[in-house]
């Protein structure tokens, strides 16, 4: 089956400075490196790694968004739905101080530009079937959810970042929910221990299926029929950057393969493992044949 991304794409321009601006204050910052980010961008390029047939649709700027589009065609996604508009891309302006805590400055641009008639032309390309991939970082989300469920499109929501949008959405409409324990917790308003969220989560949520991740803790997948408990491989840490992308791309590159659901996880646990084990974000996510060889 064939997977649609539908997400943001960020330009994210990190500054070293001395301390953070003030206010009336001008200083000169001490470095600069721009990166390409959102979650959109990083899930889409996890899942084309991973081996998955990925379209990505959004919104970038036309003066600024040639470098998104690039980040995401060098990796294997397929960008031929993106559109480029007049108004500047999505876009951090990022301060990091000198004791490495940061302050962030975060502008949607065009990101939040998506259109119902984008969204109509989109789906139509789509099957029955196939997967729409969701965080929440673009607007006109729950005309998106309705109409990918009208075309019986399977939903995908990663819930991130969390806030009373996502609690406004039809959340009955997803299939699967791939979440963190802080978002789980906020999704089920209850402050429990971790392991009971997902079942919670299937108390409100009947269809769907959950797919919990819990850093080194590993990973609980749950349905209406089985409870998968996936231990996280041990490796030596030095960046969880993106093991949450990571994660998200083997699995769902693996579902949409016809992969059953316990190989799925056991995948995504050793392809994240490996990512944590080194630097970086997207350049961290291993290839399929690293994941193969991958011997804990
Ligand atoms: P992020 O937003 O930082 O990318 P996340 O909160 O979405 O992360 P996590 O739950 O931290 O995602 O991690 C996803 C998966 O990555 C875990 O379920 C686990 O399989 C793997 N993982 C994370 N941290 C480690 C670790 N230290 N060692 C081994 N595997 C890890």
């Amino acid at each position: 089956m064939n997977i649609l991304s539908f997400g943001s794409l960020n330009l994210d321009k990190v500054y070293g400075v001395e301390h953070f601006v003030r206010p009336g204050e001008t200083i000169s910052g001490l470095s600069m490196e721009e990166h390409c980010g959102g979650k959109g961008l990083n899930q889409s390029i996890a899942i084309a790694k991973a081996g998955g047939n990925v379209w990505h649709a959004g919104c970038v700027g036309q003066a600024d968004g040639a470098p998104l589009l690039n980040a995401l065609s060098e990796s294997g996604v397929d960008v031929s739905l993106v559109r480029q508009l007049e108004c500047p891309s999505g876009h951090a302006i990022i301060q990091v101080d000198q004791d490495g805590q940061n302050c962030i400055l975060l502008y949607g641009g065009a990101n939040q530009q998506v259109t119902p008639e984008q969204i109509d032309q989109t789906l139509a390309q789509f099957q029955p079937g196939d997967l729409l991939v969701l965080q929440n970082e673009i607007n006109n989300l729950a005309y998106l959810m309705q109409a990918a469920a009208d075309r019986g499109m399977t939903i995908v929501l990663n819930p991130s970042p969390m806030n009373e949008t996502i609690l406004s959405l039809p959340l009955h409409l997803v299939s699967y929910f791939l979440l963190n324990e802080v978002e789980a917790q906020e999704l089920c308003g209850e402050d429990k221990d971790e392991t009971q969220y997902p079942q919670l989560l299937l108390e409100r949520f009947p269809n769907s299926r959950i797919v919990l991740t819990l850093g080194s803790r590993g990973s609980i997948y749950q349905d209406a029929h089985c409870r998968i408990e996936q231990p996280s491989y041990k490796v030596k840490a030095v960046d969880t950057t993106a093991a949450g992308d990571t994660f998200t791309g083997y699995f769902l590159a693996s579902v949409s393969k016809g992969m059953d659901i316990a190989e799925a996880l056991d995948k995504a646990s050793k392809a994240a493992a490996i990512s944590v084990s080194r630097h970086g974000a997207s350049v961290s996510i291993p290839t399929p044949a690293e994941v193969e060889a991958f011997d804990p």
